[in-house]
């Protein structure tokens, strides 16, 4: 009886956490539901970003023109639907069970994992996906080359790898996996690789063997281990820090490039978009920042993999009342990536635009950073999808996903020389 009874305060307690996790336990989302939100003030919106700042009951998943999409647990569905009619905004549900998603995910990365193979019908570990780079630079040693960005917080090394099948190519940069959770961007990253060493097709022979990429599968490393080992939500770097209990800095808001001005990250060390106590607080970020800007010259295009919503967005991040000089000529571009990618029999929409102007301001992320040390081709590309799945994408859509950033890329590039930015911009 004793027993009986303290197993219930126990269950209580647990249940009051919400979704609280031991040791060695993964983070489970049983019953968590992900709402689309769709409001018309950026009053609306900020008061909605506040109350989604209780990261015990609400997490930011992802954000569109006048649409939040947030993660709620079971116990705050009344407070979602009272706050819905305060600041009277609506609400759809469209993931009813996140933890059922994330089930299936996992079924299918332990039924293939078993065997040890690499593949990509499953989400690979970074573990995994070292291992991987090291047979690549093993079995094409003259046209790979691996490079080092430096450490993260918890020591790991930020890997790249270089392929180059001649010289005086123009180069393509491609940042993935800065945000922990979105698997579909390493996923893509390392097909695409394996796509430009071992394609026999005539047109992505042209792509692979006409640049120079550069890709840095995973930036953060930190985080992406944990979103395999603990909490498969997580979005941030691991870093503590010093004014609060909650952990990490969005990355992909600490780059030197208008740091939390224009509103374009936040301050609160709690929530998803935390800008950091002061810009490259992070050694990820600033391990790439320092790597874009000694390469500077040899990169024509740069490319951010991110998930999800099906955009192709440009500089500017911190306001939509001013565009790029070139702004024509990233529209073009990304028309062409766009219509490339929807020609597929998958049909796949993607929206294009500044980040500013497709979505709100964003401050210090990589795409604008790296449009400022001359890069004058820089995207930032949400994958698949728009929701249905969100960042639990299934593992059977990895492939048709990589494809479709297959044709888009060779398209954006083709338009990228049409128009002039594949000159070289030193003698390699
Ligand atoms: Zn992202």
């Amino acid at each position: 009886m004793e027993v009986n009874r303290y197993l219930v305060a126990l269950t209580l307690v647990v249940l009051a956490q919400g979704a609280s996790l031991g040791q060695d336990e993964k983070l489970r989302y049983d019953n968590y539901s992900v709402y689309k939100v769709k409001y018309e003030t950026p009053e609306q919106r900020n008061l909605l970003t506040k109350f989604a700042e209780d990261r015990e009951n609400f997490r930011l998943w992802s954000e569109a023109k006048n649409e939040l999409h947030l993660m709620i647990s079971p116990g705050a569905l009344s407070k979602l639907e009272s706050e819905i009619q305060k600041i009277n905004v609506t609400a759809e549900v469209f993931i009813g069970n996140v933890q059922s998603l994330i089930d299936l995910e996992e079924e299918a990365n332990l039924k293939l994992s078993s065997d040890g193979s690499f593949g990509w019908k499953k989400y690979n570990t970074l573990a995994e996906i070292y291992e991987w780079l090291d047979g690549i630079l093993v079995a094409y040693p003259v046209i790979t080359e691996s490079f080092i960005l430096g450490q993260s917080y918890e020591g790991r090394t930020i890997r790249g790898i270089k392929i180059s099948y001649k010289s005086n190519n123009p180069g393509v940069l491609i940042e993935s996996n800065i945000h922990a959770r979105e698997w579909i961007t390493s996923a893509t990253a390392t097909w695409l690789i394996n796509e430009f060493l071992t394609s026999q097709d005539e047109g992505v022979r042209n792509l692979a063997e006409n640049h120079d990429w550069y890709i840095v599968p995973v930036l953060n490393v930190d985080g992406f281990v944990y979103t395999h080992e603990k909490d498969r939500m997580w979005r941030k770097t691991r870093q503590p820090s010093d004014i609060s209990s909650c952990i990490g800095v969005d990355p992909n808001r600490n780059y030197d490039s208008y740091w939390m001005e224009y509103n374009g990250a936040s301050s609160n060390p709690c929530s998803e978009t935390y800008g950091g106590p002061n810009a490259l607080s992070e050694p990820e970020v600033k391990a790439m920042s320092d790597y874009i800007s000694s390469n500077k010259d040899k990169f024509n295009v740069m490319l951010a993999f991110h998930s999800y919503s099906q955009f192709l967005l440009s500089p500017y991040g911190h306001t939509s009342e001013e565009f790029p000089p070139n702004y024509d000529d990233m529209m073009a571009a990304s028309k062409a990536f766009a219509d490339a990618v929807e020609s597929l029999p998958y049909g796949t929409v993607y929206e294009y635009g500044s980040v500013a102007e497709m979505l709100y301001a964003a401050t210090g992320a990589t795409n604008d950073w790296a449009y400022e040390q001359g890069i004058e081709m820089s995207f930032t590309i949400e994958f698949r999808d728009t929701g249905r799945y969100g960042f639990i994408l299934p593992p059977v859509q990895i492939i048709p996903n990589a494809e479709e950033a297959l044709v888009g890329i060779a398209a954006l590039l083709d338009k990228c020389e049409e128009l002039g930015y594949l000159e070289l911009k030193t003698t390699q």
